[in-house]
């Protein structure tokens, strides 16, 4: 997916070099809570969940990928970072990480479901589920909400809020859900999500995605 080297195994879609070579953040330097690594946490000021696991800062080859799963329906490329997850989980259930009891993940409104075919959020969560053994729950419905254009910070945040509802769901939520995305930018969206899962009673709620936006001013 990356050079032209031969792979270790047909499985593998990177090979040796091109894995050791892929950028990561200091995952083990913060217990695996990237929220406590000051690179990732200055750009997420505002965060209202608990913990944050991802792949990598938003750069190549993931801004790659990313798009080419999402926008082109590369399912090689959904594949090979849904392999990456996967391996950063091993990794962090290995290092001890606090564990979720269930998975959900963040929605696409019918209407952009229906265009693209597919919830890169929902399969990757999935793909995680299968991996660690864990339910996926179906929480959260996305209305078409209004543009968001001609608001201010404030208006938009609540906007933003609107948007997003929970699905009356028939028993009490887990303890400690984790809640999937492909890509957190600005956070508001895990905490207009974060905000719904907690007054249904959920107390931890980790973010797990593949890659977060550096913060302004972060150079490599
Ligand atoms: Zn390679």
């Amino acid at each position: 997916m990356w050079c032209s080297l031969p792979v270790a195994s047909p499985a593998s879609q990177l090979c040796s070099y091109c894995q050791q070579a892929l950028p990561t953040l200091s995952h083990q330097q913060c217990h695996f809570n990237l929220l406590w690594l000051p690179a990732v946490a200055r750009g997420l000021k505002d965060a209202k969940f608990d913990r944050l696991l991802c792949l990598a800062h938003y750069q190549q080859p993931f801004q790659h990928w990313i798009p080419r799963w999402k926008y082109h329906t590369d399912l090689a490329a959904g594949q090979l970072l849904q392999q990456q997850m996967c391996l950063l989980l091993a990794r962090a259930k290995a290092g001890n990480m606090l564990m979720p009891q269930a998975l959900t993940y963040v929605p696409l409104h019918w209407r952009k479901q229906h265009q693209r075919g597919f919830n890169q959020a929902q399969l990757l969560a999935e793909a995680l589920a299968e991996h660690l053994q864990l339910p996926v729950l179906t929480l959260f419905s996305k209305s078409a909400g209004t543009s968001q254009r001609g608001l201010n910070r404030r208006q938009r945040l609540r906007n933003l809020r609107r948007t997003f509802t929970l699905k009356a769901i028939p028993q009490a939520l887990p303890q400690h859900i984790a809640l999937i995305d492909d890509v957190i930018t600005t956070g508001a969206t895990a905490n207009a999500l974060t905000r719904l899962l907690r007054r249904a009673g959920v107390h931890t709620i980790s973010v797990w995605t593949l890659a977060v936006t550096p913060a302004p001013g972060y150079s490599d």
